[in-house]
């Protein structure tokens, strides 16, 4: 048995077998290769690809209907087009390189031509030839295909990226575990958001012998087995035993009033990053969604989400939850969060640079369509629509300003919308600051205490050797808190919170006290939230 240590992201303990998740390594070239020889290579592996195509397609018209299904068409179709072959076999002649090369080469020239182009959708279509490309590549290295194995697993893995996590699917996960990544990090919240057994930063070297291997996870102690001891198992047995016991307990808030031993109201929210998570009994009965990361319907998909998919889904959300409020997140892409369709320009500080609304002001046809897609999901339920990363009363003009002209484009065509109350997300120090003049510009402020934390201390939450730096800065985050909601209470607007630090028992009376009207959690904190709000008096003492 081997124990590891590292950092826990979600308590609760998972047991079953390793699946190690590899990412490929760079493509060297090898020159003095044989064109003719290398060209057959070539060929082979291009069947190979379109054979594995073939199957994904079927797989996907299962499982995800035959609309998803289409990219895998399209990777087959650009797998079998001559224009790529040519471009490797054009390759191999001049340069006499290895085959991994010269695909990788021809699909990078072919990306690059795309993205130069103004078109979107082409531009879009750059990340699928680097997808056919990859593919090629990967079974020219004789590297297995990167799917998770069909029995439920132990991920373990370097690290991951938001993208990669939520293209994972949730029946396969038993537990994650990364050698890499931070606590705040968005891959850590979806793992939270799921209720996985997940552990980031192990001190651990991942060996290509641990695949199949027989593993546990304590999310409780932040630590991995690798073949773990009888006793060890039949230990963690016990103790899961009791976890789940105890969360049947919290299941007797199911429907019970959120408020104050002395009756204040407060609202217990869930925060959701996809129609899957309304089926948790809990997402339904919280008291409205606080925050849906939208992005996150971007991330899965392997396009950008037309305007009738997203309203779809938000006027599902809408009407699931029954009049309760829905605060749809408008895309908060950039940083961490880039989709494998569209390459970001790369950027030197990217979590200081074109993220959340930057982006979608940088983009206003992919801002438009959101927009029309929520405003008219608002027809259909109680919908908000919450501004992410505001740093200004100018910017937030600028943004209020959109949507007022993307409502009357609707008005014009007459077609159906509804009300929405409008907010921002208040996670950038500057937000804190001008607090004052934000508030008489909305309807209401939620703050993002996970980036708030990292602006505030300068302590990238991606970067897990400056998270020791969070406990020391709390104070700091807790005035910035403060100071948010008094301009909130000021111009008389209401005042939530969405980041993680909602969900920590041990300062809920301070947020209350401070007039932090609702809490915005993963959906499995919702309970125990509601429970410590039930202990807490808010009578003057
Ligand atoms: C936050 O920053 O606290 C937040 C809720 O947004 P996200 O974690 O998605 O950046
Ligand atoms: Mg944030």
């Amino acid at each position: 048995m081997i124990i590891c240590r590292g950092n826990s992201v979600c308590g609760g303990i998972a047991m079953g077998k390793i699946h190690l998740w590899k990412k490929s390594l760079p493509v060297e070239a090898t020159k003095g290769r044989d064109p003719e020889q290398e060209w057959r290579r070539f060929q082979e592996a291009c069947r190979t690809a379109v054979r594995e195509l073939v199957i994904l397609e079927e797989k996907a018209a299962r499982e995800v209907g035959e609309a998803d299904a289409l990219v895998f068409e399209a990777h087959r179709m650009m797998a079998e087009d001559p224009g790529f072959s040519d471009a490797v076999k054009e390759v191999l002649q001049k340069e006499s390189v290895n085959a991994e090369y010269a695909a990788y080469f021809a699909g990078e020239q072919l990306a690059e031509q795309l993205e130069s182009l103004e078109d979107s959708y082409w531009k879009a279509r750059a990340a699928d030839i680097r997808d056919v490309a990859g593919r090629v590549v990967r079974i020219l290295k004789g590297e297995d295909c990167q799917c998770l194995p069909e029995g439920p697993c132990i991920l373990l893995a370097q690290d991951l990226t938001p993208s990669e996590t939520i293209q994972m699917e949730k029946r396969s996960l038993l537990g994650v575990v990364t050698s890499g990544g931070s606590v705040h990090s968005h891959t850590a919240i979806l793992a939270r958001s799921r209720n996985l057994p997940a552990l980031v930063g192990v001190e651990m070297e991942l060996d290509e012998n641990w695949e199949g291997l027989s593993a546990a996870v304590d999310g409780e102690r932040g630590l991995l087995y690798l073949d773990p001891d009888p006793e060890v198992l039949e230990e963690l047995a016990l103790r899961k035993a009791e976890l789940s016991r105890k969360e049947e307990e919290l299941a007797a808030w199911f429907g019970k009033k959120s408020e104050t031993k002395d009756g204040r109201q407060v609202r217990i929210c869930a925060n959701i990053s996809g129609l899957d998570d309304l089926d948790l009994t809990v997402v339904l009965d919280a008291d409205g969604i606080g925050l849906f990361r939208s992005e996150f319907l971007y991330l899965e998909a392997s396009d950008w989400p037309s305007e009738e998919a997203q309203f779809a889904v938000y006027k599902s959300a809408a009407e699931r939850m029954a009049g309760k409020r829905v605060i749809i997140r408008t895309v908060d892409i950039g940083a961490d969060k880039q989709p494998d369709y569209f390459s970001m320009e790369p950027e030197e500080n990217p979590a200081l640079g074109c993220r959340g609304i930057r982006f979608s002001l940088c983009h206003p046809e992919i801002f438009r369509t959101q927009l029309r897609a929520i405003l008219r999901a608002a027809a259909y339920g109680k919908i908000s629509i919450l501004y992410p990363m505001i740093t200004s009363p100018e910017e937030l003009g600028q943004v209020l300003a959109f949507t007022t002209q993307v409502k009357k484009e609707l008005d014009t065509e007459h077609v159906l919308t509804g009300e929405v109350e409008q907010g921002i997300m208040i996670e950038t120090p500057s937000a804190v600051l001008l607090g004052d003049r934000l508030a008489e510009m909305v309807d209401f402020f939620s703050i993002g205490t996970n980036d708030l934390t990292q602006y505030t201390l300068a302590a990238d939450r991606q970067n897990s050797l400056v998270q020791d730096l969070v406990p020391a800065g709390l104070p700091a985050v807790l005035r910035m808190i403060q100071m948010t909601a008094r301009s909130a209470a000021n111009q008389g607007i209401w005042v939530g919170i969405c980041g993680d630090l909602a969900a920590d028992t041990g300062l809920t009376e301070d947020f209350l006290r401070m007039g932090i009207e609702e809490l915005s959690v993963a959906p499995h904190s919702v309970w125990k939230l509601r429970k410590r709000v039930g202990e807490i008096s808010l009578d003057p003492i």
